[in-house]
């Protein structure tokens, strides 16, 4: 099966292809399709990803898979959310949105945060039945920077668990773990079933 993603970002469609390649389902971003990236007005991931679905869906006539994920800091009612990509304004950069991150948090101790993620597929536009699954990854925000794989908030968020932030887990290890990982896999196993 073919799909379009409605995202452009190069790291998350590399996280996406991994888990659903070996299911045979080839993913096309939807910039290879001409698709314009559409605006995010909503102020609900899952709103914001029914619309990025509807819009790539529409524009190439295939079925479409988009995400909308965020990071959600406890010490801020669950700010930055679904503003999380830009947090510290136009132009988005990841290094700004950290430093903005580590200013606004300071010397707190109340650092629990967590990712995430809401992946909606269509099968067409006007799907009445899309297939929306959630995932949630909990952390705490470090007080500076660790590691370099992975993207965003990354070097940022810190696995307990592991003692390791998300920067310093590679990419398969990320993607059982992580927000988008569990959501993902919760989507796979829905699309199974209604096939
Ligand atoms: P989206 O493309 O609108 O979903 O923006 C999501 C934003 O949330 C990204 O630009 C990152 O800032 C943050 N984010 C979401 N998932 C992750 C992740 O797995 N690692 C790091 N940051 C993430």
């Amino acid at each position: 099966m073919k799909l379009v993603l409605a995202s452009n970002n190069a790291k998350k469609l590399k996280e996406l292809d991994t888990i659903l390649a070996p299911l045979g389902w080839e993913l096309v971003p939807q910039g290879e399709l001409d698709v314009p990236e559409v605006e995010e007005p909503h102020c609900t991931f899952v709103e914001n990803a029914l619309a990025k679905a509807r819009h790539a869906s529409q524009l190439t006539g295939l079925p479409a898979l988009a995400d909308d994920s965020g990071l959600c800091v406890d010490a801020f009612g669950g700010a930055p959310g679904v503003y999380s990509a830009r947090y510290a304004g136009e132009p988005r950069s990841d290094a700004r949105n950290n430093e903005k991150l580590l200013a606004e948090l300071g010397n707190s101790h109340q650092r629990a945060a967590h990712y995430v993620a809401v992946i909606v597929f269509v099968r067409h536009a006007d799907d009445p039945q899309p297939i929306i699954a959630e995932g949630e990854w909990h952390g705490e925000i470090l007080p500076a920077a660790r590691g370099e794989s992975g993207f965003g908030y990354d070097p940022l968020f810190y696995v307990r668990a592991l003692d390791k932030s998300a920067a310093e887990l590679d990419a398969a290890e990320k993607n059982r773990r992580s927000h988008r990982g569990q959501a993902l896999a919760r989507l796979v196993e829905r699309l199974l079933a209604s096939r």
